[in-house]
C-alpha cells in the first residue's frame, strides 16, 4: 500500500512532458490534460508521441493507476444548449479515446451545469446520457466524476448527486468518482476535521461504494466552509490548513490512488509534494513544514 502524490503538471509541447515534469518534482502521481484544455479539438496523436509517452511513463516509474487525466473545462454534458452538448459529447469521447491510446485508464471531468435553464433531473439525465455515449464509443478507460463546489447550477455538489448520475447508467463498470477537497469543503463537507472526513467517506461507502473512489484532488480552499466557491489555495494557505490534511493523508482508504495537487503556485509544487509525502509517512505537520524549509504548508 502506498500514497501516490503529485501535481497536475503541464503537458504543453507534447503529452509526454507530463510524466517528465512530474518526475522532476519527485511526484508519485500525475495529473494532466490529454490536449490543450482551452480548445474543443486537437490533432490526433502520432505513433511517435504515443511511444514517447510510454517511454517517459516507464522512466518515471509511473503506472496507469497513478495518472489522473483531467478533461477540458469547456465540456458540459448537462448543457441545456444542444450544440454545446453535442460538442461536449464529441470532446469527452475524443479525450477518453486519447487516454486509451496512451494506455491510461481514467478521465476525470466535471459533471456539468444546467445554467439554470433546465430542471435538475433533466440535467442529470443529459449528463448520464452523454457519458453513456462516450463509453459506448470507447472500450476500456473509465469516466471519473469529480465533485464540485456547487457554485451556480453546477451538478455534483454532493455524494448523493454523483450517485444520482451513476444510477442513471446501465452499467457502472467504467465509472468512478474523484473527490476534490477544496470543492467538498466549499460545498459544506467538513473535510478539515477527522470526524467530517470520516462522515464523507462513510457517505461515499454507503451511497456509492468506496470501491468507486478512484482518486482525490488535494487542494486547500481560499474561501470558508460552505462558501460554494471554487478557489483553490496552496496547502496550508487556505481554510482547510495543513493540519486539515493529516487525517486524509494517513487514511488507508486513500492508499493506491492518485492524490493530485491543483494548487495555484507551480514554483512550490515540489515542496508541496515533499510536505504531503512526509505527512503521509507519519511526520508531524511541524516536521513536514521544517523538511521543506517552511516554503510550503503554512501562511506566507
Ligand atoms: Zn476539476
Ligand atoms: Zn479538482
Amino acid at each position: 500500500m502506498a500514497k501516490w502524490i503529485g501535481p497536475h503538471v503541464s503537458a504543453s509541447g507534447g503529452v509526454y512532458n507530463a510524466p517528465i515534469n512530474a518526475r522532476e518534482l519527485d511526484a508519485t502521481a500525475v495529473g494532466m490534460f490529454t490536449k490543450n484544455q482551452m480548445q474543443w479539438k486537437a490533432k490526433p496523436y502520432t505513433g511517435e508521441i504515443i511511444e514517447r509517452f510510454g517511454e517517459e511513463m516507464q522512466t518515471g516509474g509511473y503506472r496507469a493507476e497513478q495518472v489522473l487525466p483531467h478533461a477540458t473545462y469547456l465540456i458540459n454534458l448537462g448543457s441545456p444548449d444542444d450544440t454545446v452538448r453535442e460538442k461536449s459529447i464529441a470532446a469527452i469521447t475524443d479525450e477518453l479515446a486519447r487516454c486509451e491510446q496512451l494506455g491510461l485508464i481514467y478521465l476525470n471531468f466535471h459533471p456539468g451545469s444546467s445554467k439554470g435553464e433546465i430542471e435538475h433531473d433533466e440535467c442529470l439525465d443529459r449528463i448520464a446520457d452523454g457519458m453513456k455515449q462516450a463509453l459506448a464509443e470507447t472500450s476500456t478507460a473509465q469516466l471519473i466524476l469529480e465533485n464540485t463546489a456547487g457554485a451556480g447550477s453546477t451538478k455534483g455538489r454532493t455524494v448523493e448527486e454523483l450517485a444520482a448520475i451513476m444510477e442513471r447508467l446501465p452499467d457502472s463498470s467504467r465509472v468512478g468518482i474523484c473527490i476534490d477537497t477544496c470543492h467538498a469543503f466549499a460545498a459544506g463537507y467538513e473535510v478539515h476535521t477527522p470526524e467530517g472526513w470520516d462522515a464523507l467517506m462513510g457517505d461515499i461507502d454507503r451511497i456509492i461504494g468506496l470501491g468507486y473512489l478512484r482518486g482525490l484532488h488535494i487542494n486547500d480552499s481560499k474561501h470558508p466552509l460552505g462558501s460554494n466557491k471554487d478557489r483553490h489555495a496552496c496547502i496550508g494557505r487556505g481554510f482547510i490548513g495543513t493540519e486539515g490534511f493529516v487525517h486524509i493523508l494517513t487514511d488507508s482508504r486513500t492508499d493506491d490512488m492518485p492524490l493530485i495537487l491543483e494548487t495555484p503556485e507551480p514554483e512550490i509544487w515540489g515542496d508541496e509534494v515533499t510536505l504531503l509525502t512526509a505527512i503521509a509517512g507519519g511526520s508531524s505537520v511541524e516536521e513536514a513544514i521544517a523538511s521543506v524549509g517552511g516554503r510550503a504548508g503554512r501562511a506566507e
